[in-house]
């Protein structure tokens, strides 16, 4: 029986992260994958939504052509051929995951890790032992038990991603970001796309402001939104499927020729719970300390696993941080400013607090807010959209405590907004940092 001194189970961002920068600290380092290095978000999250909103985006611009004095006539799209540059994205990527965990010595077994107890690991009826645990085993979608989805073929993100056929029509259940995501992507290719939002806004937890704006392009766009709208049961009509949901009390039947489910998703974390008395909270995720060590102090949990982000690079982080705490290196995780991001065309980005939070735990701020537009280099690539940046600063110290941006590229410029917030910058000292001119990201000296 092989001894390491980590293993980690789980090839995602949080575990490859893990395991590259044990391995280079020169550790030794067994990482098992039950499916693809690389996990949700280089298979079958973040980089293929982002490559397929990327050809749906070019198709737009395709569209918007004569808004830049351009001739564009005779285009169209391969919708195969769209998914299948997908892929190849997608296994470019896995492979170099994989030449990363081989330059840095890790030992990559394939299959479910399964826990004996507190130091070994068994797979493929083989046993490992270790001194230290990282757990990152990710996250899967929650399916609601809505009345008759058993009898209807739903689809989550997985299918949403790799249908060889576009729907004509598409229910989305969830205004969240993967819906809005999978929204902005069909709507660009001209499917009818109905968006389905129990809560009386999309994207509920972000800064409201902005995502009217959004909401108020797409709805131009041609989506329908059904806000404070409760699905009741599912069912099918001939060739489509069928949603009978509830707004204000008054029932209504809608259809279409897919039901894509995106409500939320849930820690995956079940049978490695009990072998090792593993302590969660009532949501079933991992409880951890700012280092990611769990009530076993020898065993991490990093990633959508401990259910504190559900982002990708809130994992690279938290791994990070447990790997240079099991290196003896003093490194807590910091959760103030972390970027959120809903790559739809335009994009909306965010860091630190919304108006909402800060109103309700009473802190006193002034908020600054200007178009994008006063931005030259927006006006220079964009047509038709005006967008907004928001600060939201204390208004005793003069730190910020909050951005808010629709328009692109909010993705890009959002971390300058990070690092202000993480490294508490007042008003004065950001307005001391010389912007490139010109950029989009200008707008922030603007503003403040
Ligand atoms: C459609 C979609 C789009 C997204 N877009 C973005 C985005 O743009 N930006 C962003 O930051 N985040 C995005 N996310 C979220 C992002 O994918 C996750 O936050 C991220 O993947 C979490 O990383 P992780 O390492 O914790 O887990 P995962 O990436 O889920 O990896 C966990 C891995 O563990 C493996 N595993 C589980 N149990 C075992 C076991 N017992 N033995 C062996 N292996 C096991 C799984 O097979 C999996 O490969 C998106 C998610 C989805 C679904």
């Amino acid at each position: 029986m092989k001894k390491y001194q980590v293993a980690i189970i789980g090839g995602g961002p949080a575990g490859y992260t893990a395991a590259e920068k044990a391995g280079k600290a020169g550790l030794s380092v067994i990482l098992f994958e039950k499916r693809a290095l690389g996990g949700v978000c280089l298979n079958d999250g973040c980089i293929p939504t982002k490559t397929l909103l990327y050809s749906a985006k070019l198709y737009d611009t395709f569209k918007e052509a004569k808004r830049f004095a351009l001739e564009c006539t005779d285009f169209t799209y391969d919708f195969k051929k769209i998914i299948s540059r997908k892929n190849k994205v997608v296994r470019k990527l896995v492979l170099g995951i994989k030449a990363k965990m081989q330059e840095a010595g890790v030992t990559v077994i394939e299959g479910e890790a399964q826990l004996k107890d507190k130091n070994t690991i068994i797979c493929n009826d083989e046993s490992y032992t270790f001194d230290n645990l990282i757990i990152c085993t990710g996250s899967e979608t929650f399916v609601p038990p809505i009345k008759g989805i058993e009898n209807i073929d739903y689809w989550t993100h997985e299918e949403a991603l790799s249908t060889k056929e576009q729907p004509k029509s598409l229910i989305i259940v969830g205004g969240g970001v993967i819906g809005m995501e999978f929204a902005s992507f069909y709507n660009s290719l001209g499917t009818e796309v109905t968006v389905v939002e129990m809560m009386d806004e999309i994207l509920s937890v972000m800064d409201a402001e902005t995502v009217q704006i959004l909401r108020d392009e797409y709805t131009k766009r041609g989506i329908k939104f059904m806000t404070s709208t409760q699905v009741m049961s599912f069912g099918k009509s001939g060739e489509l499927l069928n949603a009978t949901v509830v707004f204000e009390g008054e029932e209504q039947f809608i259809e279409a020729e897919k039901i894509l489910i995106s409500v939320g998703r849930r820690a995956m974390l079940d049978k490695l719970v009990s072998p090792i008395g593993l302590e969660l909270n009532e949501r079933k995720q991992a409880i951890v300390s700012d280092k990611l060590q769990s009530n076993i102090p020898h065993v991490y949990v990093c990633g959508d696993a401990n259910g504190k982000s559900l982002l990708a690079h809130t994992a690279i982080r938290e791994a990070e941080v447990a790997v240079n705490t099991i290196l003896g290196m003093t490194d807590t995780m910091s959760y103030q400013a972390i970027p959120s991001i809903v790559y739809t065309n335009p994009e909306l980005a965010a860091v630190g607090h919304t108006e909402a939070y800060l109103i309700k735990h009473k802190v006193s701020y002034t908020k600054k807010t200007l178009p994008m537009t006063f931005s030259g280099r927006f006006v220079a690539e964009n047509e038709g959209f005006s967008g907004l940046v928001k600060i939201l600063i204390d208004t005793k110290t003069k730190h910020i405590l909050g951005v808010h941006i629709v328009g692109n590229p909010a993705s890009e410029i959002i971390t300058l907004a990070a690092m202000a917030i993480e490294n508490k910058l007042t008003v004065d000292q950001w307005n001391k940092i010389v912007f490139p001119h010109p950029t989009v990201s200008e707008i922030f000296k603007d503003l403040l």
